[in-house]
């Protein structure tokens, strides 16, 4: 999906201003937020940026980590104060959805780095998984029961142990790729980077 560039300046959507709830906190401190935002206006669902934590208001229901770099996001949680925000979210079992950085930062344990963020998924994920060469792919596979999702990598992580909390939603190759627990999603792929909106739509079902 190519961002129409409006969503550069756009910091949330038509309605959210006035809503008391429903409204999806996108992570917008670094990384691929603008084509979360464009799927949810495709979806008609209303969402505000959280760039700063008092983004983080009373009408935040569900929030999206996107993808990015993990680590220049993780340290931006910290110096906003976003990160207690979400942090407290996510342990109040509310709906969170992570792609690619984001599920690196949900993971309780990453395999090739020291850093921990909200630990709330249980399964161990490694950073920059395909090396190099193969870290930019794209192939089709099914989330669950979504069926023949297309997957579109960018120098993404995969899962390499998944603890009995968490299941798994989708491999490639022999690689765990996308994983469910309760209320968190999260892909090593982009699906915001596609026209298909179901893994979207059951996010915002949560
Ligand atoms: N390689 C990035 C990281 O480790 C994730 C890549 C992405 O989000 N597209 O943070």
């Amino acid at each position: 999906m190519v961002v129409a560039v409006e969503y550069i300046s756009k910091e949330e959507s038509a309605e959210a201003e006035n809503a008391k709830h429903g409204v999806t906190g996108i992570l917008a401190v670094q990384g691929a937020f603008a084509e979360h935002a464009a799927m949810l206006d495709r979806l008609g669902a209303q969402w505000k940026l959280l760039r700063d934590v008092e983004d983080f208001d009373d009408s935040i229901d569900r929030v999206i980590l996107p993808g990015g770099e993990s680590t220049t996001q993780g340290k931006l949680l910290h110096s906003t104060g976003l990160f207690e925000k979400i942090a407290a979210h996510i342990a109040a079992g509310k709906p969170v959805f992570g792609t690619c950085a984001g599920m690196i930062l949900l993971a309780k344990k990453l395999d090739n780095d020291d850093n921990v963020y909200f630990g709330a998924l249980d399964a161990v994920v490694r950073r920059n998984a395909y090396g190099r060469q193969l870290g930019s792919f794209a192939a089709t596979a099914d989330f669950g029961d979504i069926k023949d999702f297309p997957l579109v990598f960018i120098r993404g992580p995969f899962v390499v142990s998944v603890g009995s909390q968490a299941t798994i939603e989708t491999e490639v190759n022999g690689n765990v790729v996308g994983l469910r627990q309760g209320n968190i999603i999260a892909t090593a792929f982009h699906p915001e980077l596609t026209e298909d909106p179901r893994i979207h739509e059951l996010f915002l079902g949560l």
